[in-house]
């Protein structure tokens, strides 16, 4: 990877952020035949972008409507129709694919590389990136972005911050370079330990954009209750997850769940902390399970009668069985076989 050097260069371009949208933009406007600079405060590129999916990154969703894509993402649908109009999904696959970079579909459309690691996306990005020549600045933390006035705006006194640009980035270390434009491409601030601190928020309330504050979103779930670490491990199918506040039921979802040693997690279970984050300031979230959401209270018992009179015979456990994961089992009624 390129060292860039300290000089008074004018770069046609400044990117800051070394994930895969920074990347993807220094490749492009490179490719466009500009002269490009990235910036990022690691000493590697793309940190978080290799933990994603696992370590398998979902490269992105297969459905081909874009209508339907757009509408999962409730409240975006709109700022989403209008960017990926104009680069959707299967553009995006194929930057993969025709870069040698194979992709397979799994559930629900989700692609993954067919190497099931994304470092595959990674090393895509960088070639990219060389390919274009873009030097690549790392341990390169940018503090400041440093704006250049409109003497004109300034005698007016009118409204200068529409009439400033920025000049240059400020880095750590003191130095200052330079372009003709920026791309803020800092991330956002989840997972910090990766490099996205909401740096870039900051810089743009400062110039005056309107910042809609971030909220977790597709996150495990943390749960208070001892026993959840004992189950560690342990995937259940079929689940329904309702969530309460103050006794009143708030949202429900249905598939599996996997426990692990603090929680919760699994799609279905990501799927739903949104809301979740979203309730906790009000209160204490309780999260109600039902493992055998097909029987209704009523067929349930019924159900248990029958299976505990028909086969009287057996232990409970192995009557059990058919309705009950052993591990719950073993849990709950520990000693009572
Ligand atoms: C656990 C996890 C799993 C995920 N799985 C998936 C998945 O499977 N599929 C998917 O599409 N998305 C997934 N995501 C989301 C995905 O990681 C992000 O949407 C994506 O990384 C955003 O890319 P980005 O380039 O905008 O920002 P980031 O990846 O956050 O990159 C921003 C970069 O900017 C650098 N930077 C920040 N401030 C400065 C500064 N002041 N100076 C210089 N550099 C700076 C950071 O160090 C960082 O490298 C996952 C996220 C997490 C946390």
């Amino acid at each position: 990877m390129n060292t860039a050097p300290r000089s008074k260069k004018v770069w046609d371009v400044i990117v800051i952020g070394g994930g895969p949208a920074g990347m993807m933009a220094a490749g492009r406007a490179a490719e466009l035949g500009r002269s490009v600079l990235l910036l990022e405060k690691n000493s590697g590129l793309g940190k978080k972008l290799l933990i994603t999916g696992g370590g398998r990154c979902n490269v992105t969703n297969a459905e081909p409507n874009l209508r339907t894509l757009v509408s999962k993402y409730k409240g975006s649908d709109q700022f989403l129709f209008s960017a990926f109009s104009q680069y959707d999904n299967n553009s995006g696959l194929a930057f993969f694919n025709t870069r040698n970079m194979p992709t397979k579909i799994e559930n629900e459309g989700r692609v993954f590389p067919v190497s099931d690691t994304a470092r595959s996306v990674w090393e895509v990005l960088t070639r990219y990136m060389e390919q274009g020549k873009v030097q690549v600045q790392t341990d390169a933390a940018v503090i400041e972005l440093v704006l250049s006035f409109n003497n004109f705006a300034k005698l007016l006194n009118d409204n200068v911050s529409k009439e400033n640009r920025i000049q240059a980035v400020r880095l750590a270390d003191g130095s200052q370079l330079e372009a003709k434009s920026f791309v803020i491409a800092t991330g956002g601030n989840s997972r910090p330990e990766t490099g996205s601190t909401g740096d870039g928020f900051k810089w743009l309330k400062k110039l005056g954009h309107r910042i809609i504050p971030t909220n977790r979103a597709l996150v495990p779930i943390a749960l208070k209750d001892a026993w959840v670490k004992k189950l560690a491990g342990v995937t259940l199918q079929g689940i329904k997850l309702t969530t309460i506040l103050d006794g009143e039921k708030q949202s429900v979802r249905k598939g599996k769940i996997l426990f692990t040693h603090f929680g919760v997690t699994g799609p279905t279970v990501l799927n739903l902390s949104r809301s979740i984050g979203e309730l906790l300031p009000y209160g204490e979230v309780v999260l109600l399970l039902d493992l055998l959401p097909q029987f209704d209270h009523g067929a349930l018992k019924a159900k248990l009668h029958f299976l505990l009179t028909s086969e009287s015979n057996k232990k409970i456990k192995n009557s059990l069985a058919s309705l009950i994961p052993a591990d719950l089992y073993r849990l709950f009624w520990r000693g009572s076989e």
